[in-house]
Parts: C-alpha cells; sequence; structure tokens
C-alpha cells in the first residue's frame, strides 16, 4: 500500500481530484430569502449556465475561457442558485430544445458537450461548476414526481429543495447522492488492474462499487473486492473523494492490500492482471493497457501509486504513448 505523503492532507488529496475545485460560496443563508434572490437574479453580476440534457454549452475556441456564462436569463427557465465567487453569482438553468436551438444560433462555434468528454480541455474551477450545476439539474429532473404520493414536486430553497404541491403530502426531498467505494489493490509491489467487458478496448482499471443499505465504507470495499476479483484484503486505507455526477455519485477511494495474489475473473472482471510499476510503464508504452482518463479519481490512484513505487508521473507516460487521444475532442 502506498504510504501517505505528509505534506499533503486529506483535504488537499481530494482537491486534487476533478469537480472538488470549486471555491464558490454555495450561499446557503440566502437559499430561502425570496427578496435577496430576486436581487441576485437582477444583478449585473449574475451569470446564468445553461444545461441542455445534462450538457453545457462549451466553445472550444475559447481556449481561455470555454465554458460560456450568459450575462442574461434564458427565457422560461427556472434557476437554480450555484453560488459566488469574487465575481460573479452563478446560477443554472435548464433549457430545453427550442432554448438550445436558440442558444446555438446566438453562440455560433459553440456546442452543447459532454461533462466527461470536455473536462479535459476545461478550467478545474469551470470543470467543477459545471458538473455541479449536472449534479443539481439531473436530481430535480429524475424528482419531478413525489415518491410519496405522486403529485408533482415544486422547487423550493432555489433549486436545492423539492417540495411536494398535495398539501396533505407536502413531503420535502434534498439532493440525492449514491455513495460509491473505488479502490487500487497492492500487494507488495504490484497492484491489480482489472477489465470490464463493456469497457472501451484495452481499458483497465481499479475495482469499484455502490454501498449498499447496512455497509460501512470498508463493509463495501471488502465485499466488492471478493465480488469482482476473489481477493481478500488485509489493509484497508481511505485516501481522497470525488464528486462524480455520471449521474450521481460520490466516489470514496482507497489503497487495499490483498492478502496474497490469488484473484479469479469474474463476471464483472473478465481478466485481472498484477503489475509492478515497470510493469504497468511497459504496457501502457506498447498500447496494451489503456489507463482510465485522467478526470477520474481512478487515475489519480493509479497515478500516486505508480508516483511512489517508480518517482515518475504516469500522466507523461500515459501522454507519450498516445493513448489520450481523442479525450480532448468535444461531442
Ligand atoms: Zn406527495
Amino acid at each position: 500500500m502506498p504510504r501517505s505523503d505528509p505534506s499533503i492532507d486529506r483535504l488537499t488529496r481530494s482537491h486534487r481530484n476533478s469537480f472538488t475545485a470549486v471555491r464558490l460560496d454555495r450561499l446557503v443563508e440566502f437559499r430561502d430569502d425570496p427578496e435577496w434572490l430576486a436581487s441576485a437574479l437582477a444583478s449585473p453580476e449574475a451569470r446564468f449556465l445553461p444545461q441542455w440534457r445534462g450538457r453545457g454549452l462549451i466553445d472550444p475556441v475559447r481556449s481561455d475561457r470555454p465554458v460560456i456564462y450568459l450575462a442574461q436569463r434564458p427565457a422560461n427557465s427556472p434557476v437554480t442558485l450555484l453560488g459566488r465567487d469574487s465575481r460573479y453569482c452563478y446560477f443554472a438553468c435548464p433549457v430545453d430544445d427550442a432554448g438550445q436551438r436558440h442558444l446555438l444560433e446566438t453562440h455560433p462555434g459553440a456546442a452543447f458537450a459532454d461533462l466527461r468528454l470536455a473536462t479535459a480541455s476545461l478550467h478545474e474551477k469551470h470543470a467543477g461548476i459545471l458538473a455541479y450545476a449536472k449534479a443539481l439539474l439531473y436530481w430535480q429532473y429524475r424528482h419531478a414526481f413525489c415518491g410519496s404520493c405522486g403529485a408533482p414536486n415544486r422547487l423550493e430553497s432555489a433549486g436545492h429543495r423539492l417540495v411536494c404541491e398535495n398539501p396533505e403530502c407536502a413531503r420535502e426531498s434534498f439532493p440525492r447522492i449514491d455513495p460509491a467505494i473505488i479502490v487500487l489493490i497492492t500487494q507488495t509491489d504490484a497492484c491489480l488492474l482489472g477489465r470490464n467487458a463493456r469497457w472501451p478496448e484495452r481499458r483497465f482499471s481499479t475495482l469499484a462499487g455502490y454501498l449498499e443499505p447496512g455497509e460501512s465504507l470498508e463493509d463495501a470495499v471488502t465485499r466488492e473486492v471478493f465480488e469482482e476479483a476473489r481477493v481478500r484484503l488485509s489493509a484497508i486505507r481511505y485516501v481522497s473523494s470525488q464528486p462524480w455526477p455520471f449521474p450521481s455519485s460520490a466516489m470514496c477511494g482507497f489503497y487495499a492490500e490483498a492478502a496474497s495474489r490469488d484473484c479469479a475473473p469474474t463476471e464483472e472482471m473478465e481478466e485481472l492482471r498484477w503489475l509492478t510499476a515497470a510493469e504497468l510503464a511497459r504496457a501502457i508504452t506498447t498500447d496494451e493497457i489503456r489507463v482510465p482518463p485522467p478526470v477520474s479519481i481512478a487515475f489519480r490512484l493509479i497515478a500516486d501509486w505508480y508516483r511512489s513505487q517508480s518517482g515518475e508521473r504516469l500522466a507523461h507516460l500515459v501522454r507519450e504513448a498516445g493513448s489520450w487521444a481523442g479525450r480532448d475532442r468535444l461531442e
């Protein structure tokens, strides 16, 4: 198991993961203040982040500022307060197909881009704001109706609370996040990477899975690792976490030491490979193995382990191997 770098505390470790660099003041205390909200919406400092089907508006030509924030609220769009930085107050706005067409007409060259593909070319702060908006709007979309009585829900608290419109029910609901564990298993000088048949060609990665009711995070690590790879663990260490809005997870990252290198492919993982740092470098260089994209905590777990073993940076190796080709393209 890689040793912790004592110069990096836990807070800083999580901040190195993509989507965590949102340094907005979330203005929680103002969400239920309609007067404040009306004034913030009318202020010249308001910026509106349009989202169409979970995608943000990106202009790839503006490489310094590719995310488009509108100074005018899109017509007929509900608003959700995200928060404020030193210059602007940000709101997320879902737009329908007509709104999408209008924005594309008024922003030639721009596109509504999938966050996972767009992130490689975005400043981390803006990737984080997009991820935050995407997660909130997805929750609103999936909870348009009350889970108890089926009546429509209405948005409250500037988009952070849903309330059932049936006065006899009036059930409140709040943004839902699904916790998941993700773990790099090591054993002495090797790590274990697995391959799921549904992943892109040659992709090998860490193991991951959702928490089940009644489990601690550590229980879930132990269960998932045995279910997916038939590996027994001797130690588990929490490393860092990452919001993962595809669609609504929170990834909790761990290192785990295996009791031995005994393992077996399963329905979930069709192939498993123990690799030392040198073997991993060779497999990446020859394009036999493609690690997950750098936006993921999986990449971070593998890269930090690789650095602890070899002193080298995995990002350099992967870039030179050419297996990032296409990752920065917008769809
Ligand atoms: Zn209800």
